[in-house]
């Protein structure tokens, strides 16, 4: 007989497995499945940890192209090469983001600001501040 480490029951010493075919293991064979299994709520941590890496990561994430993009909701155009990021903060600021689209995509930064700067001449809300780099 031996008392098991884990379940503190004390079990037939058939129960255990052996290591290096002398020494009993000191959990028994039933605990010794459980050990390995991942607790629920150890799979819901890592779930939680991976879809809130993935949005940091869509965060960080720098278009290859900068894009002109629309609030309808705010008759907003700005510029931004993340515009996952963008929107973000835009809702951190208190904006309506639904609806939210690209209106042009640009190789180039200067060719994307003189766009959003035709939208804002036709009268269309933005942020002159060309001062953010996402
Ligand atoms: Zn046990």
């Amino acid at each position: 007989m031996k008392v098991c480490k884990i379940c503190n029951e004390n079990k037939p010493d058939n129960q255990f497995s052996l290591i290096q075919k002398k020494y009993l293991n000191s959990w028994c064979m039933s605990c010794n499945g459980k050990k390995y299994d991942i607790p629920a709520w150890q799979k819901a941590n890592k779930e939680k940890q991976a879809s809130y890496n993935k949005k940091h990561r869509q965060l960080r994430q720098i278009t290859d192209y900068t894009a002109v993009y629309l609030i309808p909701e705010h008759n907003y155009v700005g510029v931004t090469n993340n515009l996952i990021n963008r929107k973000s903060w835009h809702k951190t600021m208190g904006k309506d983001i639904s609806g939210t689209k690209i209106l042009h995509k640009f190789k180039s930064r200067a060719k994307a600001l003189a766009k959003e700067a035709e939208y804002h001449a036709m009268g269309y809300a933005g942020a002159n501040l060309h001062i953010s780099s996402f």
